[in-house]
């Protein structure tokens, strides 16, 4: 199974197969500076599934305080990628769900940094719900 996404402007486009599945919202504060919204959703993906179609040189990114590292299109802003340590050794990534074109059978399954949740945003779904990472 493989899985096209772009960014807003589609001049970045990629295509990644084998998504893992567990997906979480985050309600960090990083994650909802990034995306201008509440929370953030990442698909984790080996890095070796994922394929850049073009575009790719036009990826800018952010590098946090905690080493945490955000990527978005240079054009048009969209915000496309996560990795953190974590990600770098164990050679994964994090694609932001939302920028998938075709349709994902998966469904995140948590929201993680509940901590940080906006206090505007009801949560009304069953998914288990953690203070801070994933336990
Ligand atoms: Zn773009
Ligand atoms: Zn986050």
């Amino acid at each position: 199974m493989s899985y096209s996404g772009s960014c807003l402007c589609s001049k970045i486009k990629f295509e990644v197969s084998d998504i893992h599945p567990q997906i979480g919202h985050c309600h960090c504060t990083m994650c909802r500076k990034f995306h201008g919204a509440a929370f953030s959703t990442f698909a984790e993906i080996k890095l070796n599934n994922l394929t850049w179609i073009k575009g790719e040189g036009l990826l800018s990114s952010f590098t946090a305080e905690n080493d945490t590292v955000r990527s978005f299109c240079r054009t048009c802003g969209s915000s496309l990628l996560f990795e953190s340590k974590y990600n770098r050794e164990n050679s994964t990534i994090e694609i932001a769900l939302a920028s998938f074109d075709t349709p994902i059978e998966l469904s995140p399954d948590a929201h993680i940094f509940i901590q940080n949740k906006v206090s505007w945003l009801t949560l009304n779904d069953e998914l288990e719900k953690f203070d801070t990472y994933r336990k």
